[in-house]
Formats: C-alpha cells, structure tokens, sequence
C-alpha cells in the first residue's frame, strides 16, 4: 500500500531482497530500476496496442525493441495545407510510469525516415 506521503514501508518483497537492495551502491540501484523497467515491459502488453494516430496521422510501422518501441508515422501540419501529411518521420516511445502507478507514453521525435518506406510513385 501507498500512504498519502507516497511512502511505502510494508513491502511484499521478501526481506533478504530489500535488505540486499538496501546495501547497494547508487550505480548498482541504477541497473536495478533498469533492469526492472525492462522485465516490466516485457510483462506488460505491448507499446503498439496503445498506438492510435491521431485525425490525420497514418501510422506506417511500429516495431517493439528492448528498450522502447520504434514507430514510423506521417502527420498533419494544421488545416490550410495542401502537402499534409508530412513525414515519415521517426519516433522512440517510451512507456512511463507515473508515482500514481499509471503509465504514459512518451514519444522522442528522432527525425524524418528518408529511404525505408516504399512509395508507389
Ligand atoms: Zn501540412
């Protein structure tokens, strides 16, 4: 249970782990919460279930990685445009978890994908 502070002290951990997290270095954790995170999502339902585009977007591929899921998408500028949508452009989704316990995506735009979508031109 979490309390109103956000605090947990009655861990279903068993003891000997939290005692042996307790005892590591701030680097050593770093890899815990890393490793975690990535146990985490491979439990978890995949990223590109969550994936909807949005009026206007056309989703052209997403492909789940170890660490984050790749997606491949083209996208509206605003209204008035004759050249929408634009792109392909390239992003990393990463999915979150918020001190609530929820979880939210977060998209990292790494730029425009030149050269691995097939066009029919
Ligand atoms: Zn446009």
């Amino acid at each position: 249970m979490i309390d109103e502070s956000g605090a947990q002290d009655d861990w279903s951990l068993p003891d000997e782990l939290v005692t042996e997290l307790n005892e590591l270095q701030e680097h050593e954790l770093r890899e815990v919460v890393h490793l975690a995170q990535r146990r985490i999502r491979e439990l978890q339902a995949p990223v590109s279930d969550k994936i909807e585009a949005a009026p206007g977007e056309e989703i052209l591929s997403t492909e789940e990685r170890a660490e984050y899921t790749e997606v491949i998408k083209s996208e509206p500028c605003g209204e008035g445009c004759s050249e929408c949508p634009h792109g392909p452009y390239l992003y990393h989704v990463y999915e979150e978890v918020r001190p609530d316990g929820r979880t939210s995506l977060h998209w990292v735009f790494l730029g425009r994908v030149f050269g691995r979508i097939d066009r029919r031109e």
